[in-house]
């Protein structure tokens, strides 16, 4: 029986494991399906992380986690989880895709999430390269330059207005006339004098060189038009990844909000007893690495707690 399974091996479930294995427990394992390190290893560029002052890739960034982990007795599978089960006597079982299972007292969950694509040409040719979908992350690399934004969600105008700030111009593109965001949200980008609405018009093409993107072909009523803005954010909504928080009927062991995303509270504990979740998949998540590996910490301190009690 592991103390502790820690299901996702990005900055959440990293730092997870670093403070439950560092906090005393022996029998902590974190299943990643992939290389640990989680989403940001896509990132070209990081310059936002507390304390590294050097900008430098993703990759460059979590080189060192896994290892630092290690040193503390954290054990890491690499496997895909298919789902997590709660039993009648409040244990856990980790069920994974080869079959096999494994049982634990405790569970925390950082599986993340991912950002839909809008699929035009060119979308994932210049992904990181140009083509972001992350703002706080990416918003300020165009400061004082033009950039586009795609969508008509809360996420896109709220990220419109926040690129309004650093960028000198903001397109936004979205394919109707009217907005999903709240009707505040809209008058609020409405009110903001460097944000242009490009209505009823799609993304056609991102184009560009080994440089990265040079502009966006949209096709407007009007026909195509071309912006020359080397920044392209989209914001088409996302996926979290809460799948192996599902049991064998689809509903969810745990409760989520409407749009999938686990509720949580302070201490990252879900509405089940001993399961805690953190990063991009729980509740108003900023998506950043910092505030992952800050769940994944306040995750594992809860976690120690409960295996101290039920052990
Ligand atoms: P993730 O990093 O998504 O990690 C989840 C992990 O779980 C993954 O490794 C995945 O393989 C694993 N997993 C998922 N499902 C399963 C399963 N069923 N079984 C086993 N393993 C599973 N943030 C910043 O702070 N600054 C930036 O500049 C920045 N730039 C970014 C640039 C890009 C291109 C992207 C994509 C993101 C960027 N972010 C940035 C956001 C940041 O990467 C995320 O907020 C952060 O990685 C979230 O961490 P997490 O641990 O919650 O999830
Ligand atoms: P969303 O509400 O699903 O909006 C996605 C937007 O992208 C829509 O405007 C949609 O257009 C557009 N879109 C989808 N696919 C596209 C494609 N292939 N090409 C071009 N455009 C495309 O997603 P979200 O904005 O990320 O929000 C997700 C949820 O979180 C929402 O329920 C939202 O209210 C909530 N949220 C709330 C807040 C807040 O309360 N402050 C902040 C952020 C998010 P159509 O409208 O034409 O479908």
């Amino acid at each position: 029986m592991l103390d502790v399974a820690i299901i996702g091996g990005g900055p959440a479930g990293l730092t997870a494991g670093l403070y439950a294995t560092r906090g005393g427990l022996k029998n902590v394992t974190m299943f990643e399906k992939g290389m640990p390190g989680g989403q940001i290893m896509n990132s070209s560029e990081i310059e936002n992380y507390p304390g590294v002052s050097q900008v430098m890739s993703g990759m460059d960034l979590m080189a060192s986690w896994p290892e630092q982990c290690q040193r503390f007795g954290l054990k890491h599978e690499m496997v895909n989880v298919e789902k997590v089960s709660r039993n009648k006597n409040g244990t856990f079982t980790i069920h994974k895709d080869d079959g096999s299972t494994e049982d634990a007292l405790s569970v925390i969950v950082g599986t993340g999430s991912t950002p839909k694509r809008a699929g035009f040409k060119g979308e994932a040719e210049f992904f990181g390269k140009g083509v972001s979908t992350c703002a706080t992350c990416d918003g300020f690399f165009y400061k004082n330059k033009e950039v586009t934004v795609i969508g008509g969600g809360d996420t896109a105008l709220e990220e419109a207005v926040y690129l309004a700030g650093i960028c000198s111009k903001v397109y936004l593109v979205h394919r109707r006339e009217e907005f999903r965001a709240a009707p505040s949200t809209v008058e609020r980008a409405k009110n903001t004098e460097n944000i242009e609405f490009v209505l009823n018009s799609k993304p056609d093409e991102v184009f560009g060189d080994m440089m990265g993107v040079q502009g966006i072909k949209v096709a407007t009523p009007e026909g195509i038009r071309q912006l020359d803005t080397t920044g392209v954010f989209i914001f088409v909504g996302n996926d979290v990844n809460n799948g192996v928080l599902k049991d064998e009927n689809g509903n969810f062991i745990c409760d989520v909000t409407e749009w999938g995303e686990v509720v949580v509270d302070l201490k990252m504990k879900t509405s089940v007893d001993g399961l805690f979740a953190t990063g991009d998949m729980r509740l108003d998540a900023p998506k950043q690495v910092v505030v992952a590996a800050g769940d994944g910490a306040t995750a594992a301190i809860g976690a120690i707690s409960y295996v101290m009690e039920h052990k």
